[in-house]
């Protein structure tokens, strides 16, 4: 993985280019990363990724979690009184197998795709920190909650090859006491230390750094990682609890101690309003969580694209509490619309398909609608960072971002009096 900062603006944001090694073309940052179930897009299959934009689209994030070993009891046999056999049946590749396939990218056939491998289940759950400990973290897989040791993880790392992959981390949210997040900076610096004894050749190491809404344990947590060995930045424990308000002086204690020249991946931050946060304190990569809620819950979004100079007067809304920034596409009002999402919308579905065909096929409950909207939801956000990085580049950034939150204000007042 070569990485390097081709500009600035405002101080801390800044453009990137990102090269990593199954990746045909560089990828410039800001840059988002497409969340994965296991591997892959939610909604998206393999044949439909190249339709989205390229090289942007090539970054996958995934969780080692999704492919924990699931153990399922199969009843054998059982009598008319109390006896009950059942045997034990493994489903799932293990690590040996994907290891001995070589590893992700040739496990799921994806040779020119990024690999980006997190501590964190960024689909479907929250990380909870009730149940971790001194000997490993606390998650939810598919085989129920699993405490996961750092030697663990490091297997699961080293079969599955990604291009990069943070340390195992012990994530709190913003309420815990201060001796409990103390003790998981101390733990998740011992378990960086593991991991990098345990780490495999090969694969970029990020290391993870946590700190919650205490700014003296996230600068301690910072400074502690800088002196470690590793390729790049993964900034856990945002998006659990801290306020808006407190976030940027939280962000900018860290990335002030971080060195330029390696790039900073976050989770958890998915509007845009959150997401031009980060961009400001100096953070490249994010995940796309918050495109997987929106396509789960029909809605497809539309907030201007077009450098925020002018306001679109063809949105419409919905009856069912949409607003100018998306609209849900369940809603009755769009059941005879026979026009795309967006009408200069470029993606694949906005230019086969209509608004009318996707409130019918949410209404069936065909698949088919989630793959459209995850389409075109993706195809719109990879955008807005495209429109971030033009920003950066011509010295604006802080003015985009000032237009931007205060024309999505004036859509969602717009759309609260309408
Ligand atoms: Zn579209």
């Amino acid at each position: 993985m070569k990485f390097a900062v081709r500009a600035c603006s405002n101080g801390r944001s800044r453009v990137g280019v990102l090269q990593v090694g199954s990746c045909p073309n560089p990828i410039e940052t800001p840059s988002l990363l497409l969340s994965t179930r296991k591997g892959l897009p939610v909604f998206i299959s393999p044949d439909l990724l190249p339709s989205l934009p390229s090289p942007d689209s090539h970054l996958l994030q995934m969780s080692p979690l999704h492919l924990v070993l699931r153990k399922k009891y199969y009843m054998l046999q059982q009598f008319s009184w109390v006896l009950v056999s059942y045997f034990l049946c493994l489903e799932g590749p293990s690590s040996k197998t994907i290891s001995i396939v070589g590893g992700l990218h040739q496990l799921l056939g994806l040779h020119e795709y990024g690999f980006a491998a997190v501590p964190r289940d960024s689909v479907f759950c929250l990380p909870e920190c009730g149940g971790t400990n001194k000997i490993g973290a606390s998650f939810e897989t598919p085989c129920g909650r699993r405490l996961i040791k750092p030697i663990e993880y490091m297997e699961m790392i080293s079969s599955m090859k990604p291009n990069l992959w943070a340390t195992l981390a012990d994530e709190v949210p913003s309420w815990v006491p201060e001796k409990r997040n103390k003790t998981s900076v101390d733990r998740t610096l011992r378990w960086l230390d593991e991991c990098i004894a345990l780490s495999p050749a090969g694969g970029a190491v990020f290391g993870s750094i946590v700190g919650g809404s205490n700014i003296v344990e996230r600068q301690r947590s910072a400074q502690q990682v800088v002196s470690r060995n590793v390729s790049g930045y993964w900034i856990g424990g945002f998006g659990l609890g801290e306020s808006m308000d407190e976030r940027p002086a939280l962000l900018n204690a860290v990335t002030d101690i971080l060195p330029e020249e390696k790039p900073r991946l976050i989770c958890g931050l998915g509007l845009p309003e959150e997401v031009l946060q980060a961009v400001a304190a100096g953070i490249d990569l994010f995940d796309s969580v918050y495109i997987y809620h929106l396509t789960l819950g029909g809605f497809a979004l539309t907030f201007p694209l077009d450098r925020i100079e002018r306001h679109s007067s063809n949105f419409q809304l919905s009856d069912i509490g949409s607003d100018y920034t998306k609209i849900n596409l369940r809603a009755t009002v769009f059941r005879k619309d026979t026009s795309p999402i967006v009408d200069n919308c470029s993606c694949y579905t906005c230019q086969n398909h209509t608004k009318a065909y996707i409130n019918h096929l949410l209404n069936v409950h065909e698949m088919l609608a989630q793959i459209l909207l995850e389409i075109h939801n993706t195809h719109h956000y990879l955008n807005f960072f495209r429109l971030i990085r033009e920003a950066i580049k011509e010295g604006k950034f802080e003015q985009f971002r000032q237009k931007f939150i205060e024309t999505r204000r004036h859509l969602a007042v717009a759309a609260v009096c309408a």
